[in-house]
């Protein structure tokens, strides 16, 4: 079983932002570093939702915004660790559509229940496997550790999301 580490204001900005978003889905993606037994992360970046078409219990970040997110991590030195969204008034399970959009082999996918407006519970599902084939979730323990560094700049403010 592998270990997901967030920092502490990492953690609590991505069930900030389930709870802002409320009754919509909110989503991100996680930045932080490998190691042995999982990832290390550091950062998370809001993402715009651009499902319209039900953005209650769908999610989506643009190509365009990931390019982004991806050109930040490198400049910061991390990667692309995993991605995060809530269920508002669902539990912190994965949905089949979830699984079948979800194509980062090897990231952690990262799930907050929001129970009426307030963060519940959170889950981490390590996208295992080595093809689209034979993928699976593999649900990790998350582990928070304490940062020195101003919460404040652990949450990069959205990106203005371009709707097509
Ligand atoms: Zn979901």
């Amino acid at each position: 079983m592998s270990v997901l580490r967030i920092a502490k204001p990492v953690y609590d900005a991505i069930r900030a932002h389930g709870e802002e978003t409320y009754p919509h889905e909110c989503c991100g993606a996680l930045l932080g570093r490998g190691a042995a037994d999982g990832w290390r992360i550091e950062a998370a970046v809001k993402a715009g939702n651009t499902r319209t078409d039900s953005p209650k219990n769908r999610y989506q970040i643009a190509p365009g915004e990931l390019v982004k997110i991806e050109r930040e991590a490198r400049s910061r030195g991390l990667s692309i660790a995993g991605f995060y969204h809530s269920h508002p008034d669902h539990p912190a399970q994965w949905s089949a559509t979830d699984f079948a959009e979800a194509h980062w082999l090897g990231c952690s996918y990262v799930i907050t229940a929001v129970a009426e407006g307030s963060a519940a519970v959170t889950n981490s599902f390590l996208l295992a496997g080595t093809t689209e084939e034979d993928k699976r979730y593999e649900q990790e323990t998350i582990e928070v550790f304490a940062t020195s560094e101003a919460a404040s700049e652990s949450l990069t403010a959205p990106t203005e999301s371009k709707k097509a």
